[in-house]
């Protein structure tokens, strides 16, 4: 099968999901992907239900994003987030004017009866985005940080507010267990011929993706790759690294592939810079494969969906 016909679901946090997320979508016809994006970090701001992970996984597919910041929206103005400031409202979060709309007739709508998923697909449509982006869940799931100085913490107060410095004990993940796939979620999984968990923080973005979707078996028979987010035992960005290290693990690719494990993955792209990894990837019985990982141009993440198609064909011809 050539790789630019496969059936492809990806897996899906903010930042380092959006940005593969965006090289599949250079390569794959619309009918050809899925992405399915964590919905864990939603929560409610000055009344208005924010989704940040889906909103970049948009956003970077429309074209809209901020590359800089790799949140929010380019060409963003702030006079609805000073005016909020200057009335005393809480500050800690920025909402810049463009994205605000996003929330509001989210909200609205959400209001109004409507599922997240259908919300989200009228939204890309209007976004001109061809691909499918679906919520993990249209109900509610609470990703909770329990900290060692702070108890638990809602994850946004955690991420946000208290810029990850609290030390992590584990996760929670509120919802989860009556938390439905929404609409669409396992047919995709069904009828693709591979699944590409992105380079997202394993343990407040994939895996509460992994645990809505809860049958994992089907994995198995779908050939499932993931991209580590850590490379040389560090982050790109964000605090994947330090919880990994706070929770007693080595922070490094290898840990990233034990973390999902044999035999959900059948192969794994660690970072060319950690190559000398693959060895112990394999004894894993995982088919390791390294490559240039690193994101920061539209090319760069062409080329890595690129090499993670043709390393799936390699694996599942
Ligand atoms: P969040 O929900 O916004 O934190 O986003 P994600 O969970 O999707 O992404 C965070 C992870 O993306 C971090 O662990 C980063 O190391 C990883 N990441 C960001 N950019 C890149 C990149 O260019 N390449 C790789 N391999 N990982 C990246």
């Amino acid at each position: 099968m050539k790789p630019e016909t496969m059936s492809v679901v990806a897996l899906a946090g903010g930042v380092g999901g959006a940005k593969l997320a965006d090289g599949l979508a250079q390569i794959l016809p619309p009918e050809n992907l899925t992405v399915i994006v964590n919905t864990g970090d939603d929560f409610t701001h000055w009344g208005l239900n924010v989704s940040p992970d889906l909103d970049t996984v948009c956003y970077t597919l429309a074209g809209l994003a901020n590359p800089a910041t790799g949140w929010g929206r380019m060409d963003e103005t702030w006079n609805v987030f000073e005016q909020m400031e200057r009335l005393g409202a809480e500050a800690w979060f920025r909402l810049g004017d463009k994205d605000l709309a996003t929330h509001l007739e989210r909200t609205r709508r959400l209001r109004d009866g409507e599922p997240l998923s259908s919300i989200t697909r009228d939204l890309c449509a209007r976004w001109g985005i061809r691909h499918a982006v679906l919520p993990m869940t249209d109900d509610p799931v609470a990703t909770m940080v329990d900290t060692v100085e702070m108890g638990e913490l809602a994850f946004q107060e955690y991420f946000v507010h208290q810029r990850c410095e609290p030390t992590v004990k584990g996760f929670r993940f509120a919802g989860i267990e009556s938390a439905r796939p929404a609409p669409g979620v396992l047919e995709a999984i069904e009828a693709a011929d591979a699944i590409v968990i992105c380079p997202s923080n394993p343990w407040v973005s994939v895996d509460p993706i992994l645990k809505t979707i809860k049958n994992l078996e089907i994995f198995e028979s779908r050939c499932a790759v993931a991209v580590s987010p850590i490379i040389g035992g560090k982050t790109v960005k964000g605090p994947a690294a330090k919880m990994f290290a706070e929770l007693g693990i080595v922070p490094s690719a290898l840990a990233v592939a034990r973390h999902y494990g044999s035999p959900l993955l059948a192969g794994f792209v660690l970072d060319a810079v950690d190559a000398a990894l693959t060895e112990a990837v394999a004894d894993l019985t995982i088919v390791p494969f390294s490559t240039n990982t690193i994101m920061n141009l539209s090319d760069n993440r062409r080329q890595l969906a690129q090499d993670v198609l043709n390393f799936i064909q390699r694996l599942a011809p």
